[in-house]
């Protein structure tokens, strides 16, 4: 199984390896979407986690344990075109190339495939065509 997990840790547990234990001591496969660590201050980390049911359950027992806050992050974008105008504006606020525009059609399209649910674009649409799914 996969989850997308938002994690807090605080000051002290900035420089802690948690990445790697997670892969190295519950065998789970670890994709870091979204870092933010800065020495001394509380850190935030976005990760995919993949693995056995049981090997998450206890990557994240250890996390609790440890003191880290983790919180489900968002699981999927669904992108609405009927309500879409596009107007192009989450074509380059998508880090990933999710949204691209036929330049000769002027038509915008979403590939989910690509995304990586950073939120970004659902915010910015004027339209409210992109939608969270928790
Ligand atoms: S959620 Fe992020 S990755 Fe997905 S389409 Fe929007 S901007 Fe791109
Ligand atoms: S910002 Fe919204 S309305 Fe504009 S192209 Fe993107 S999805 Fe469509």
């Amino acid at each position: 199984m996969k989850k997308k997990l938002a994690l807090k840790f605080p000051r002290h547990l900035v420089s802690e390896p948690i990445t790697y234990r997670l892969v190295k001591d519950y065998d789970l496969i670890v994709n870091i979407i979204k870092a933010k660590i800065t020495p001394y201050e509380e850190g935030r980390l976005d990760l995919e986690v993949s693995g056995e049911k049981d090997a998450i359950n206890r990557g994240m027992n250890y996390l609790n344990r440890i003191g880290v806050e983790v919180k489900p992050l968002i699981q999927e974008i669904k992108w609405n075109p009927e309500r879409c105008n596009h107007c192009t504006v989450c074509v380059p606020l998508c880090p990933v190339g999710a949204f691209s525009v036929n330049e000769k059609e002027r038509v915008v399209s979403f590939n989910d495939e690509k995304c990586i649910a950073c939120g970004i674009c659902v915010q910015a649409c004027p339209y409210r065509a992109i939608e969270i799914i928790f």
